[in-house]
């Protein structure tokens, strides 16, 4: 590493699935400076505006800074961490004795640390008993975990960012890459200038990174998957299937070529799909076709969609037909949305998953419980997070733990997850900030968790490289990191035993060890090289790709250029798709599509980015973007407000004039909620309609 100034620390930024190494000088006032670490493989020193203004960010005004009780009168009282942490725990052996332990919940977050995370998961799958484990994450990239591990066997990114340096063709697909992660959207424009490298935008929406391609498809909503549909067609009528690859490493090539023969037959049926041009279809099939190294990413566009895991498949199926997987600058690649989304699926906290990448299967659930000497270990999966807020509704869940997310945000029908939170019999929540709309939903018990720059762990980024976040400032007040605060209520339910961790290296070590346990190579997350660290080497580790087998020095940058899929054959498996559609259409009522996202400068419901003077004056208030056909459509007046309304509830936003959103859709950014911009709430709005594989709502297209 290249010398540090006096007194900085190497740590990871806390927003996108990026994952950017930053160097924290404290200030000694409780801020710090803030630059970009020119040694982390990711960002190699850049930051983009967000991560460039974390100093902005740091003030204590808006923290909660002590354990707090909610009061008869609906208010809340300051009370002790003993008092606070034996109530929680007294309240969670209640509901378990009373209704059974799958009456309890967590619902985490990828913000939090994995070492957070795993300890969570650990106390709710193997020692509460509850399978109901769900996070944020659900909302992000689950369509991706479901595709990965149906077509790859395991939930694995085959790829690096080094490919985005050494393609001569980027496809993003419902991505906006130059907003949404912009140091990698950096590197992407560094391979066009430098090599001339092609860029295809693939989007209804015509967006800051579409300013930038070569070619942009804004195609209908919904029409990913017979896009990609039409081009496997096309790749086989030409002749360009690798079919050396396929025999010796895929199966179901030919029934799902039969199947996207159905959906989409030629490029005029594709046109009709996609409403797209017949030429323009035809001249990106083309470049597809003719290019070697093209990697295909995608993001939120693609995932947050009913029909989300076969959108990724299909993608997937066409590099895969190719062999343009795991070799350098070809292969297909989900762009992860939060800064630990991946470090979550690592350890198992998603419903359908157990730990370090095991799901439960018999001799899997076996083994966990006999790594972790858990005696009520969880043997089916639990539900996901729109379901389970359903169950909250019913009372089927009674007592439920929220980490880090703002779900009465961020889930779809808000309100009505709103008000199920406020009916919970035991309602936790662990967080920073003193004021968001969960905590609006009155939880019985606010715990103050460490905020980033105090906590200390590690996450993981979209192409597997775990970094380490280290602490730069003290613990305020009475703030405590997550791990501490779950451990002490393991203690307190008699579990004490398997929760006597020293610190965040002794939680990953022991994650490190369960990922290599009884793992014969068959089992993609494993970094059992890790297995064996202490303190001294935990605080030196360097940004490292996964897998680490133990033996292994040196992380792994892409994995299936030669096969070695994680199915029991060690094949991909390629699936027919259904019929592509989105999961409801306009009519008379509801009349306009609805898409979501975020804009440039914030991040999720704002708690961090709306600190930052510089940050809000990019877009400084909500608003919804009409197509100005649509603006006289309504008679709707630019600058003016408009009321939404979906079937599930509404928001009140400012019009603004958007030339790149088609006529008969809108798009509104996700980010303001809370007391100052209730009325913006999108969530509200949002369908609660999910993918049947994956569980992920379609965000994305709501009538309106
Ligand atoms: Fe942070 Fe993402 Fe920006 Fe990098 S690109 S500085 S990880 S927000």
């Amino acid at each position: 590493d290249a010398p540090l100034a006096p007194a900085a620390t190497r740590t990871t930024c806390p927003y996108c699935g990026v994952g950017c190494g930053v160097l924290a000088t404290p200030d000694g006032l409780g801020g710090a400076a803030i630059a970009g670490d020119a040694d982390h493989p990711a960002n190699r020193g850049r930051l983009c505006s967000k991560g460039s203004a974390l100093g902005e960010t740091l003030g204590l005004g808006s923290r909660v800074l002590h354990p707090l009780k909610r009061n008869a009168a609906g208010s809340y009282d300051r009370i002790g961490w003993g008092e606070a942490l034996d109530a929680v725990a007294n309240g969670l052996r209640s509901i378990a004795a009373s209704h059974g332990p799958e009456a309890i919940a967590f619902y985490l977050s990828g913000q939090l640390l994995t070492e957070d995370y795993y300890v969570a998961n650990k106390l709710a799958k193997g020692f509460i008993g509850s399978p109901h484990v769900d996070t944020n994450s659900r909302l992000c990239m689950s369509s991706t975990v479901a595709a990965q591990r149906r077509v790859f066997g395991s939930d694995t990114v085959p790829g690096a960012y080094e490919d985005f340096d050494g393609a001569d063709l980027i496809v993003l697909a419902g991505s906006n890459t130059a907003w949404c992660h912009p140091v990698l959207f950096r590197r992407m424009q560094d391979n066009r200038q430098g090599r001339s490298a092609r860029l295809v935008v693939l989007d209804p929406r015509v967006t800051a990174t579409a300013e930038d391609a070569d070619m942009v498809l804004a195609l209908r909503p919904g029409s990913d998957a017979a896009l990609f549909a039409g081009l496997l067609v096309h790749l086989a009528g030409r002749g360009l299937v690798d079919r050396s690859y396929v025999a010796r490493h895929v199966t179901g090539f030919e029934e799902t070529l039969a199947n996207a023969c159905e959906i989409a037959p030629d490029i005029a049926a594709v046109s009709v799909a996609t409403d797209l041009p017949t030429e323009q279809i035809a001249a990106f099939y083309e470049l597809w076709a003719s290019t070697p190294h093209v990697v295909t990413a995608w993001s939120q566009g693609v995932n947050q969609s009913a029909q989300g895991t076969d959108k990724v498949s299909a993608i997937l199926n066409c590099h895969l037909a190719t062999g343009r997987i795991g070799r350098p600058g070809c292969g297909p690649f989900s762009l992860t949305g939060q800064p630990n989304a991946m470090g979550g699926r690592e350890v198992g906290g998603l419903a359908n998953m157990l730990a370090a990448h095991m799901g439960y299967a018999p001799e899997e659930v076996d083994r966990v419980r006999r790594f972790w000497q858990a005696p009520n270990i969880a043997r089916r999966e639990g539900l996901k997070a729109v379901q389970m807020l359903d169950a909250v509704a019913e009372h089927r869940i009674r007592a439920m733990w929220v980490m880090a997310t703002n779900p009465a945000a961020s889930l779809p029908d808000a309100d009505k997850a709103r008000a199920a939170l406020a009916g919970l019999d035991l309602f936790i929540v662990s967080e920073n900030v003193l004021s968001n709309d969960t905590l609006s939903a009155k939880p019985h018990y606010i715990l103050p968790a460490a905020a980033w720059g105090e906590k200390d762990g590690t996450v993981t980024n979209s192409e597997r490289r775990i970094s380490r976040q280290r602490a730069f400032l003290p613990l305020p007040g009475e703030v405590k990191p997550d791990w501490w605060i779950v451990c002490e209520v393991a203690k307190r339910l008699g579990f004490g035993a398997a929760f006597t961790y020293t610190g965040a290296h002794h939680i990953y070590a022991e994650h490190a060890a369960l990922s290599a346990f009884e793992n014969d190579g068959r089992r993609d997350f494993d970094i059992g090289a890790h297995a064996g660290l202490d303190k001294a080497a935990y605080d030196r580790l360097r940004p490292v790709q996964w897998p680490v087998p133990v033996q292994q020095r040196e992380g792994t940058a892409r994995l299936f250029a030669d096969g070695g899929f994680f199915s029991p054959e060690r094949r991909a498996q390629m699936r027919p798709l259904a019929t592509p559609k989105l999961a409801s259409e306009t009519d008379s009522t509801f009349p306009l599509l609805l898409n979501t996202g975020r804009v440039r400068d914030h991040w999720h419901t704002m708690t961090r980015t709306g600190l930052s003077p510089r940050l809000s004056a990019h877009i400084a208030e909500p608003s919804v973007s009409v197509n100005p056909a649509d603006i006289a459509r309504f008679g709707l007046i630019e600058g003016g407000f408009a009321r939404l309304a979906s079937a599930h509830g509404s928001a009140v936003l400012k019009v603004a004039a958007g030339e790149g959103v088609a006529q008969g859709s809108l798009f509104a950014p996700i980010h303001w909620s809370g007391e100052t911009a209730s009325d913006a709430r999108i969530g509200a709005l949002a369908q609660p309609l999910c993918d049947p594989f994956s569980g992920q709502p379609e965000m994305k297209a709501t009538p309106v």
